[in-house]
């Protein structure tokens, strides 16, 4: 039986090294902890929002701003433009935009899009 995080709250810690987990993004089955690469079951969530539903004040307020921002983040749709060569025309300009990928492992993809010819691309970290 692996170990399962501490809960504090709302919030989940890597049974293993104390990091703060992040929530499971879509249809993650699991989360994965930055440090120790620990994976947490993503129905340890499930259980906690049982929890704050009865006890909305359970988690400080300062915590709970810092989750609605990140949110924001994930959602926002207006991508800033760098400036990169397009490999398909050679524009100087393209949207830009940081994939995070499942696994810690696999790091970052960063994707680029051509603001003149729209044409894609991406780079790994
Ligand atoms: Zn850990
Ligand atoms: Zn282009």
């Amino acid at each position: 039986m692996p170990a399962r995080a501490h809960k504090i709250g709302s919030l989940l810690f890597c049974p293993n090294c104390g990091t703060l987990l992040a929530l499971p993004q879509g249809n993650e089955q699991s989360v994965t902890c930055e440090q120790c690469h620990h994976e947490e079951p993503a129905s340890s969530y499930e259980n906690i929002e049982i929890i704050t539903r009865s006890q909305p004040d359970a988690f400080p307020s300062a915590l709970r701003q810092k989750r609605k921002t990140q949110t924001k983040i994930h959602q926002g749709k207006e991508l800033p433009k760098v400036t990169e060569k397009c490999p398909a025309c050679g524009h100087l300009e393209a949207f830009y935009e940081e994939k995070q990928m499942r696994s810690a492992d696999e790091g970052s993809t960063i994707l680029y899009t051509c603001v003149s010819c729209k044409h894609g691309w991406r780079i790994n970290n």
